[in-house]
């Protein structure tokens, strides 16, 4: 068991990529605190890890709020004094070119997928300081690396999180905490289902069109980029600091 005895908090967990990261912890001896904006989802995902006998709890919080946020982190420190592993993983999707995009939708891509890496690391932080110990995993895109037609928000805010991942790592390296981002591809979940079918006419033309732009000729799978986050969470990759982990079937280079 590669995270026997840790505690992890991953946002965003009550869906995909977040959701499958989570089973894959608790299975490697983690103890799960499983958030969300959806309480619904949030508890299905706790309450199914802790029927396969895993340990898991679900704390509500909209990572785009500061209050919310830093309640949720006081209540996972009261209830397991510490937070070894942080997955910042909520996230939204953005559609459009600049000039498609009103403000106030600019402003939620911007809110959740980067305030909403900031919030949580801002309140984990301190306790990861105090204890000289922490790793910290950012949810970043592939997007960040490559231009793609009409997703100007969400690529902004992914390739922002690739540079905050490396800030993040010079200022807390002292503190021997890790930062790493990770960098999937195109991986099929709720969202890019959603994605698909509000942006193409022909989805199923848009999915055969995203394959051929991969060398690995598919799209990913939610447990590609669990194992690829479990990596980062383990002492596995301890040489591994303010680093992107590519794991998108070959996009970035093809
Ligand atoms: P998903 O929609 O299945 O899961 C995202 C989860 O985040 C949902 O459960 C949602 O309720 C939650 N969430 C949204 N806003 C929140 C908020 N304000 N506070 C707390 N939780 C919130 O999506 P997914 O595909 O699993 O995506 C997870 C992350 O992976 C996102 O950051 C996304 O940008 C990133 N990503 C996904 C892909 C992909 O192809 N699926 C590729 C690259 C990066």
């Amino acid at each position: 068991m590669r995270l026997k005895g840790k505690i992890a908090l991953l946002t965003g967990a009550g869906s995909g990529i977040g959701r499958t990261t989570a089973e894959l912890f608790a299975r490697e001896g983690a103890t799960v605190i499983v958030n969300d904006i959806d309480e619904a989802k949030g508890l299905e995902t706790a309450q199914s890890i802790q029927a396969s006998g895993g340990s898991a709890m679900f704390l509500h919080a909209d990572v785009t709020d500061p209050g919310s946020v830093r309640m949720m982190v006081e209540n996972a420190i009261q209830a397991y004094g510490r937070i070894d592993i942080l997955f910042n993983n909520a996230g939204i999707s953005g559609v459009g070119a600049i000039h498609e995009i009103e403000p106030e939708a600019w402003d939620r891509v911007v809110q959740v997928n980067l305030r909403g890496v900031f919030l949580p690391s801002k309140y984990v932080l301190p306790y990861m300081m105090e204890r000289k110990s922490g790793n910290i995993i950012n949810m970043s895109s592939c997007i960040a690396e490559i231009g793609l037609a009409r997703r100007a928000s969400y690529s902004a805010t992914k390739g922002a999180v690739l540079a905050l991942t490396k800030s993040m790592q010079v200022d807390y390296a002292k503190y021997n905490i890790r930062v790493n981002a990770i960098l999937p591809g195109t991986i099929m979940t709720p969202f890019v289902e959603q994605y698909l079918q509000s942006s193409y006419d022909d989805p199923e033309a848009a999915i055969a069109a995203i394959k051929t732009r991969q060398l690995s000729g598919h799209l990913g799978k939610p447990e590609d980029v669990a194992n690829g986050v479990l990596f980062l969470a383990s002492d596995e990759s301890s040489f591994m600091m303010g680093s992107p982990l590519y794991m998108d079937g070959g996009v970035v280079f093809g």
